[in-house]
């Protein structure tokens, strides 16, 4: 017979079906063994009934414990009762393997699940969270395809920093020092004089000494790079590629948004309300208006400050031109205001923080330069970099997103590390 899924069986709704996977729950008494069984798909519940199998399949129902694999054979048919509303009765159990005891009960700590967390990516929730991730990914390269953007690649070896050196990893490479990637950037602004239009969805590296909900040492970066983009398309396409990515999970993940229990009502508005577009000076008027948080002009907005601001509204904001002084050195200097920049950040509703970081690029060489030797790099080391503005350089932007922190959002999650299936952070590397 044919294997179906579980999805597969119950849309079929009745008769006689073969289904395997893994045991999820099992309860048994004199007469039943309860399996519910769980594949990719969903779980089902599965009756094995003492007087209608062999002895040798009673007796292996009674060995059976979670996680063991097994393949199955039996009727299904509707049952209000059962979890997922379907019952399967077994006629026929094959044991692919009885499972080792489980080391993962109900109720444990998020550091045992952490240290577990090979085993633990089969919990409902988890499982729920890597299909969202793996819609959230899909979103964002149709997006930027049907946008006529080209997929491009950068080296994850790079020979300068390019967000702040305090956050750099260094790698040895032959006895000479060179760094993880923590953006794209600077070579994607270099094939923009090629491609025009391009971007890409890869892992990024920040050695992030801190440790809060948000930040991960290794993350996946959704980057795009346009030529003639001006500072307002750069927001649309900020906007539009997010409304795309919750519009494909609302569509594509009822199931387990329910799963997560997160509340649909909170990424409606995403979909349908134009994001909330303020400055920097706005914000800080309206934090001590109304939150009465008083930020001295030239800060950075720390997270709470970005929490409380994402409390006012539904919808997610863009803040734009920010101090100089607190953004990186390739950002344009504003035209008619030389202390503040051409940027933005996206900062997502509930509390979930900056999910993108934006900019026009500064063309003008001189204060490029001047630029990186206020933050203390050399820009002979920026060479190839300093080239693009000075072979027909022309207005161009670009944005990086962060997977795990619109990931972390869409589905409603505490803390990014639940957002990638192996988390890496200052005190975590395995599994
Ligand atoms: P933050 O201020 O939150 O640390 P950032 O300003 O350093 O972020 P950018 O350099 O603008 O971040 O990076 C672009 C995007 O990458 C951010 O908007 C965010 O979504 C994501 N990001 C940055 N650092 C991390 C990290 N350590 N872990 C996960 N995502 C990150
Ligand atoms: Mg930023």
């Amino acid at each position: 017979m044919k294997f179906l899924t579980i999805k597969e069986a119950m849309k079929k709704r009745r008769g006689k079906v073969a289904l395997r996977g893994w045991v999820y729950r099992e309860r048994k008494s004199n007469a039943y063994a309860f399996i519910i069984l769980r594949d990719h798909t969903d779980i089902i519940q599965c009756v094995i009934e003492k007087k209608n199998v062999s002895s040798k399949t009673w007796a292996d129902a009674n060995k059976l414990i979670i996680e063991s694999s097994i393949e199955l054979e039996g009727t299904i048919k509707e049952d209000k009762r059962a979890p997922t509303g379907y019952e399967l009765h077994v006629s026929k159990l094959d044991v692919v393997q009885f499972a080792e005891r489980f080391p993962i009960v109900k109720d444990q700590s998020p550091e045992h699940l952490l240290d577990n967390r090979h085993l633990w990516l089969r919990s409902r929730k988890m499982t729920a969270i890597l299909k969202i991730r793996s819609t959230v990914f899909g979103a964002i390269h149709d997006f930027f395809r049907s946008k006529g953007f080209y997929e491009f690649q950068s080296p994850v070896f790079q020979s300068t920093q390019s967000e702040g050196g305090s956050t750099v990893f260094e790698v040895d490479y032959f006895g000479d020092k060179v760094y993880l990637a923590q953006t794209w950037q600077l070579q994607a602004e270099a094939a923009i004089f090629a491609l025009e239009k391009i971007y890409t969805v890869a892992p990024s590296f920040r050695a992030e000494k801190s440790k809060t909900s948000r930040h991960l040492t290794e993350y996946w970066h959704a980057e795009m790079e346009k030529t003639w983009c001006s500072f307002e398309d750069l927001q649309e396409y900020a906007e539009e590629l997010i409304k795309n990515i919750v519009k494909a999970v609302l569509k594509e993940n009822k199931e387990e948004l329910k799963i997560l229990k997160r509340d649909t009502k909170k990424l409606e508005p995403i979909v349908q309300k134009k994001f909330v577009r303020l400055t920097y000076d706005e914000v800080l008027n309206i934090l001590k208006k109304k939150a009465k948080m008083k930020i001295d002009w030239g800060k950075d907005l720390r997270t709470i400050e970005e929490d409380k601001l994402s409390e006012l509204y539904n919808v997610p904001i863009i803040v734009s031109n920010y101090p100089k002084t607190v953004k990186a050195f390739y950002m344009k200097e504003h035209p008619k205001n030389p202390k503040v920049v051409l940027g933005f950040d996206v900062i997502a509703p509930e509390k979930h923080g900056e999910i993108i970081g934006a900019s026009e690029r500064e063309e003008d060489i001189k204060k490029i330069k001047e630029n990186l030797k206020c933050v203390g790099e050399n820009p002979k080391d920026y060479e190839f970099y300093l080239d693009t503005r000075r072979y027909g350089s022309v207005p161009h932007s670009g944005f990086g997103l962060g997977v795990e922190r619109v990931v972390a959002w869409i589905c409603g999650l505490d803390n990014i590390k639940d957002a990638i299936a192996f988390p890496r952070t200052m005190l975590r590397k395995s599994p």
